[in-house]
């Protein structure tokens, strides 16, 4: 999918999004859906390859909800969870087990009739989104201007991406945005791992007085020890998750104190199951949860966490989903359909489609 405005990391400049849909068809007739973002064009290739083995593997079971230890878990889940051991259940392995999880959860709601939240047993509720489309790095101007756009749905916050060349870029960043919005508007800053320890303590000191809702990602994603002496030692909230594969690295993130807020990705905390545990994590350490990408599933999750934050929204699926999830007041709401609403628009996938 062609992104409305691009992402301007620090790591890299990301323009499309490869988006790998899945139907999982039951012999009931039922369909479980989502879509999985697969980071670069050949990750969908490569994710496609791990489906089509672990089809292989639990083709004519029964998807039913389980419980394993505290926690609702899915049979299946276990089971691919064994066949994919020796090669490790990470990386695109991790991702293909996630959205078939997730695919998975969404055909038992839709046979529950009830809307994923609440086959969870939560409710339905509006979920506080921040806006997080574009705002890459880029000149202070255009920086300002793509900001104000970003408001529009009434979005009260917005996702700045920093890792600028010197800690002078960042602030003028920081400050061109700030500037340009009105104060009750949260701004989010990511700086996708480009800091070392030192670096992000010398540029996180001079940010403290910005007002920045949080720090993401400042250093390398598994180093704990280090992101636990950053938020020791800063006042304003760190933030880190998406990059967890499974709830154990987020229970080891959490004993390290690695972070004051955590985000885990679905797709790579094992899809609805993994976030299950990780919402359990989070509650039980009282740490503010958001969410990373799939904004239209991750509202449903989220609306079902004790410690639910922020929902991170970007539209790179809009255009291909039957019924868009609508923004009110800055808000998503998972909506009162039957699974997570995830369904398609075929023309639009005819038209978008990847041969
Ligand atoms: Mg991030």
């Amino acid at each position: 999918m062609p992104m409305t405005l691009a992402l301007g990391t620090s790591a890299q400049t990301v323009r499309a999004a490869p988006l790998l849909l899945i139907d999982l068809e039951t012999e009931q007739g039922i369909t479980g859906r989502t879509y999985l973002f697969c980071y670069m064009p050949i990750g969908a290739a490569l994710v496609a390859r791990v489906l089509a083995e672990a089809l292989g593997a639990i083709k004519g079971e029964r998807i039913e909800p389980t419980h394993i230890g505290d926690h609702i878990g899915e049979k299946t889940g276990a089971k691919l969870a064994r066949h994919f051991r020796l090669i490790a259940v990470s990386g695109v392995v991790g991702l293909a087990l996630s959205a078939l999880d997730v695919a998975c959860w969404d055909a038992l709601a839709i046979a529950a009739g009830k809307p994923l939240v609440e086959f969870l047993g939560g409710a339905r509720k509006a979920i506080p989104a921040y806006n997080s489309n574009g705002l890459g790095l880029m000149p202070q101007e255009k920086l300002a201007d793509e900001a104000e756009k970003l408001l529009e749905g009434g979005f009260r916050a917005v996702k700045l991406r920093l890792g600028y060349p010197t800690l002078a870029g960042d602030l003028a960043a920081v400050r061109a945005v700030r500037k340009r919005l009105t104060h009750d508007v949260a701004i989010m800053a990511d700086y996708n791992q480009a800091l070392t320890v030192e670096e992000a303590l010398e540029r996180g000191r001079a940010l403290e007085g910005e007002g920045l809702a949080w720090i993401e990602e400042p250093i390398e994603h598994d180093d704990y020890a280090g992101c636990a002496r950053i938020a020791r030692e800063l006042a304003t909230p760190i933030q880190v998750g998406e990059n967890f594969e499974g709830p154990n690295a987020m229970a080891a993130a959490i004993a390290a104190q690695a972070a004051d807020y955590m985000m885990p990705d679905l797709m790579r905390i094992g899809g609805v199951s993994g976030w299950l545990r990780a919402a359990s994590l989070a509650a039980a350490a009282k740490i503010p949860l958001s969410s990373h990408l799939l904004p239209e599933v991750s509202a449903a999750v989220l609306a079902f966490s004790p410690t639910a934050h922020w929902l991170e929204y970007v539209d790179w699926a809009a255009a291909i989903l039957a019924e868009p999830f609508g923004v009110v007041n800055g808000s998503i709401t998972p909506p009162d359909v039957p699974g997570s609403g995830v369904s398609w628009n075929e023309e639009a996938v005819r038209k978008y489609r990847m041969e």
